[in-house]
């Protein structure tokens, strides 16, 4: 099951919370998977239409304990979605009607007639839990969110600017800024960043889902940590490696050139020593020495054994050039 799917899970089991939070829920549940369709006379019709059962049975739910609004459900076969089902809830007029001026969506004139709002529908939100109660419908209807082992993004869709603002205007209430953009005609609200994709799971009521990007956040930084660590270590001992053959090539240049028995003993010991284990650290050559040397000791020594080859080199160098024309 995807990240999202169990993000939606854990919402859905959410209780209904209190009547003004329903109506947020519903409010946003009928923008984002709702219709409306014209019956002549005034009359409407709203109709959902969702993939998930447990989704159909939260709406009916919704419906039936705020409202006493009792839908139709029937399922419907897509032949072009692979045969997958969806549910659809049915609204009979009257009840269509009750609904839509419960949600703010229809408006009674003084002669009684209703008419639908022209504007974007605005179900009063000031208080934060119907905020929260209002982004949790939509992304039930319209969200979802990338499986934080492969990124960050967490969005909604919206099918008219006006939900776009709504959703927007609620996430930034809650301190979570957030950006939209177009794609095939829809508009698409998004988040970026762990933090804010778990500040937004927190704000809907998914904390179960916050510990589990939590987990895989940790552990993927916990990845990412041992491989800069493995690969600091090879660039380490390569880095090692490379200094001790340096400072072979220097003992063997002074064995050569003047002998290893010219150099005084503490020298000459760490010389020995380094030309019969090429491959231990400075530390560790130090530990094999009587009496043992610590690693700035058997560094000293090491620089002044380069010197003595330095030396070497220099007055080999002087010879060349004397000697050539
Ligand atoms: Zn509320």
């Amino acid at each position: 099951m995807s990240f999202s799917s169990k993000v939606k899970e854990e919402l859905l089991r959410q209780s209904l919370g209190k009547s003004c939070c329903s109506l947020s829920e519903l409010s946003a549940l009928t923008q984002t998977s709702g219709s409306l369709a014209l019956r002549g006379a005034g009359r409407v019709q709203v109709t959902y239409r969702v993939e998930s059962a447990a989704l159909a049975r939260r709406i009916f739910l919704l419906l039936r304990t705020r409202l006493d609004i009792v839908a139709k459900l029937h399922y419907v076969q897509n032949a072009r979605l692979g045969g997958r089902r969806s549910c659809v809830l049915t609204l009979g007029d009257q009840d269509s009607q009750r609904l839509l001026l419960a949600l703010h969506m229809m408006e009674q004139g003084e002669d009684g007639g209703v008419t639908l709002r022209r504007t974007a529908p605005r179900h009063p939100m000031t208080r934060q839990c119907c905020r929260r109660a209002f982004l949790r419908g939509a992304f039930l209807g319209a969200g979802s969110m990338t499986s934080p082992e492969k990124g960050y993004h967490f969005e909604w869709v919206a099918d008219d600017e006006g939900l776009m603002k709504t959703i927007m205007r609620l996430l930034e209430k809650s301190d979570l800024p957030a950006r939209a953009f177009e794609r095939k005609g829809r508009q698409v609200v998004y988040l970026k960043g762990a933090q804010q994709i778990a500040d937004a799971l927190a704000l809907m009521g998914a904390s179960a889902s916050v510990l589990d990007m939590e987990n895989i956040r940790i552990t993927k930084q916990m990845r990412a940590d041992a491989n800069r660590a493995s690969n600091c270590d090879e660039h380490n001992s390569e880095k090692m490696l490379n200094a001790a053959e340096k400072q072979i090539d220097a003992i063997k240049l002074i064995s050569i050139q003047r002998g290893l028995f010219t150099l005084p003993p503490g020298l000459q010991e760490i010389a020995r020593l380094r030309l019969e284990h090429t491959s231990l650290s400075l530390t560790e050559l130090g530990q094999l020495m009587t009496p043992p040397v610590g690693k700035s000791g058997v560094n000293h020594r090491m620089r002044r054994l380069m010197e003595v080859a330095r030396d070497i080199e220099n007055t080999l160098d002087a010879h060349t050039e004397e000697e050539s024309p």
